[in-house]
């Protein structure tokens, strides 16, 4: 008998239910390029951020070999690879999945206090948090935080518990790199020019001066109570909900006024200007495309 190695059969099972996969060798990394695609020679494949003419049989270049094609899976190029192979990789980007992957105990933490509570897969030292929908991935969004959809591979450690979520604002909002390590004092070096918002920038608001001036105040509140770590994803989450409050208006409602202000007090909370400013701009961004 000719026995199907079981990373090789979990990887069938999966390809059939839409998830692509790869082998993981030793130290669950994904196995070396063969001679013509090492050192990129062969250009990268067509999947790949620089796309390229790579058409290599072999399961090259990591998460970019990643099929549901059971004739590749099964193929003599990949049989070496899955008979060495110890574990089974997925592309979350690929099955439209974006996973959370919490290294630690303290990632765990502050996961269950700040995300919405979606399927979990429990990992050696940590958990992963599978969301429905894709994003672009990023490493080390908070100390021991992964974000791993587009572009990325994880590892498959079975289906995990859970009804599966929509990819919440705040996993987005990660994106947005955070430095978890305010200015000491709570000051940066530099407070923003402080622009204010009035009646006069927004001439084309179909909303009361106290219910705009109200709303702004209750987010910048927000901002200015996480004085910790957490107000650059804070400032997103207020100028995304206040630019939605003007998504019926005709316009112009002053929205970069109010950016200018949500700015202002995240950085006197310690948030770096730069990483504010992106945050604030991303939020009024991520609700005006809501909206379209
Ligand atoms: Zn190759
Ligand atoms: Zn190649
Ligand atoms: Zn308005």
């Amino acid at each position: 008998m000719n026995a199907t190695p079981e990373p090789l059969r979990i990887a069938l099972a999966l390809g059939a239910a839409g998830v692509p996969t790869l082998p993981l060798r030793q130290g669950k990394v994904p196995f070396g390029n063969c001679r013509a695609c090492a050192d990129g020679a062969c250009g990268g494949r067509p999947n790949m951020k620089s796309a390229g003419p790579c058409q290599c049989p072999a399961p090259c270049h990591a998460w970019a070999a990643a099929t549901t094609d059971r004739h590749v899976l099964t193929s003599p190029a990949w049989a070496p690879a899955w008979r060495q192979a110890v574990a089974v990789a997925y592309h979350p980007g690929g099955a439209g999945l974006t996973v959370v992957d919490l290294d630690n105990a303290a990632a765990v933490a502050w996961a269950r206090e700040t995300l919405p509570a979606t399927r979990t897969v429990p990992t050696t030292r940590g958990e992963h948090w599978i969301y429905r929908g894709v994003m672009r991935s990023s490493n080390a969004v908070r100390p021991g935080v992964d974000v791993k959809s587009l572009m990325q591979y994880a590892r498959w450690l079975g289906p995990g518990d859970g009804r599966i979520l929509a990819v919440p604002p705040a996993v987005r909002a990660l994106m947005v790199k955070e430095d978890t390590t305010p200015a000491r004092g709570g000051v940066a070096s530099s407070v923003p020019a402080r622009a204010t918002w009035d009646r006069t920038v927004a001439a084309g608001c179909r909303h009361t001066e106290r219910y705009v001036r109200t709303g702004l105040e209750r987010g910048l509140a927000m901002v200015r109570a996480h004085t910790e770590s957490g107000a650059g994803s804070q400032a997103f989450g207020v100028a995304r909900f206040l630019a939605a409050q003007h998504a019926q208006c005709p316009g112009p409602c002053g929205l970069d006024a109010m950016g200018e202000e949500i700015v202002a007090v995240a950085v006197l909370v310690g948030v770096p200007e730069t990483y504010a400013r992106r945050a604030v701009a991303n939020g009024l961004e991520t609700a005006s495309e809501r909206a379209a």
